[in-house]
């Protein structure tokens, strides 16, 4: 084996590997929500789901506010439900 160490192809990231890449992705939106701009709470929402292509890759993946978090993700159950 040579001494530099291959990395492996694209698997799932290890909690290390992914709490990197959150960093990456806060700094790259300056530390603030993408949505409304706050700048507390925030989270990393995944914009595809794994199983449609969506990569733990930087471009995936945006900065929202724990509440624009879940307003996400109630919107996409809304539209799956059809509310009466
Ligand atoms: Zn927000």
């Amino acid at each position: 084996m040579s001494s530099t160490d291959p990395k492996p192809v694209r698997l799932r990231l290890d909690p290390l590997g992914y709490e990197n890449l959150r960093q990456v992705v806060l700094r790259r939106d300056g530390w603030r929500c993408q949505s409304c701009g706050s700048m507390s709470n925030l989270e990393v929402h995944h914009q595809q789901f794994r199983s449609h292509s969506g990569d733990d890759s930087e471009e995936n993946l945006i900065t929202l506010c724990t509440i624009c978090h879940s307003e996400t993700h109630n919107t996409v159950t809304l539209h799956g439900q059809k509310q009466p």
